[in-house]
């Protein structure tokens, strides 16, 4: 079961049931965002089997999921390799506000989009850092809380790893003398990826100057 040749950004935010949550936005994104990251519909988020695929579309994106391939597709591998996707998975899951079935989702759709190239808000098709802060606060509050530094969020969930596997990865003793500092926090500025800008224009512009 996957979305019919995956849906568009726009067309998930008009199935969806609350398009107004972090989490749907983030989704969204995601699923979305599977062709430009060379996965296939079935493994728009990786991680997710299709019967879990078909309970996120009924759950987030209802008007979509009763279009969807009813048959269902068998789960497809999503491109390229991406080593830390399972570590990162466990960090999330570990740190979920609570283990439920979204977060599951959730964790995933993040972890997913840690492959790309950008922001981490701009690779999941967020509006905006703001939001991606907001999901971070609701879904994974201790994790959240722990990047008290406002580090940038990809920076800072591959920081967890090496921590955890007891890495030290930085050559600098601490982050205050660091000659690398730029690299690991600051703004996270720039535009959100096509997709999202695509919705905010015909919202008129309201996501990006809601969120700030
Ligand atoms: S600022 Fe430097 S020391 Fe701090 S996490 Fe980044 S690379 Fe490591």
């Amino acid at each position: 079961m996957s979305p019919p040749a995956i849906a568009s950004y726009e067309d998930l935010l008009a199935a969806a049931r609350d398009p107004a949550r972090p989490a749907t936005l983030a989704l969204a994104g995601v699923i979305a965002g599977a062709p430009a990251r060379g996965d296939p519909p079935s493994a728009c988020v990786r991680g997710l089997a299709a019967g879990e695929l078909r309970a996120l579309l009924d759950a987030f994106f209802p008007a979509l999921a009763a279009r969807a391939d009813a048959a269902g597709a068998p789960p497809a591998a999503p491109s390229g390799e991406f080593t830390e996707f399972d570590d990162l998975v466990r960090l999330l899951d570990e740190h979920a506000a609570a283990p439920s079935p979204e977060s599951r989702w959730v964790a995933r759709a993040v972890a997913t989009a840690c492959a790309g190239a950008d922001h981490l808000w701009q690779d999941m098709g967020l509006p905006s850092r703001a939001v991606l802060g907001a999901l971070m606060r609701e879904s994974f509050p201790a994790l959240s809380a722990r990047n008290h530094a406002d580090m940038k969020w990809k920076k800072f969930l591959f920081l967890q790893l090496c921590e955890r596997e007891d890495v030290r990865a930085c050559t600098a003793p601490s982050c205050g003398v660091c000659s690398d500092r730029g690299s690991c926090f600051g703004p996270e500025s720039g535009t959100p990826s096509w997709f999202a800008r695509a919705a905010d224009r015909s919202a008129g512009g309201a996501n990006a100057r809601r969120e700030g």
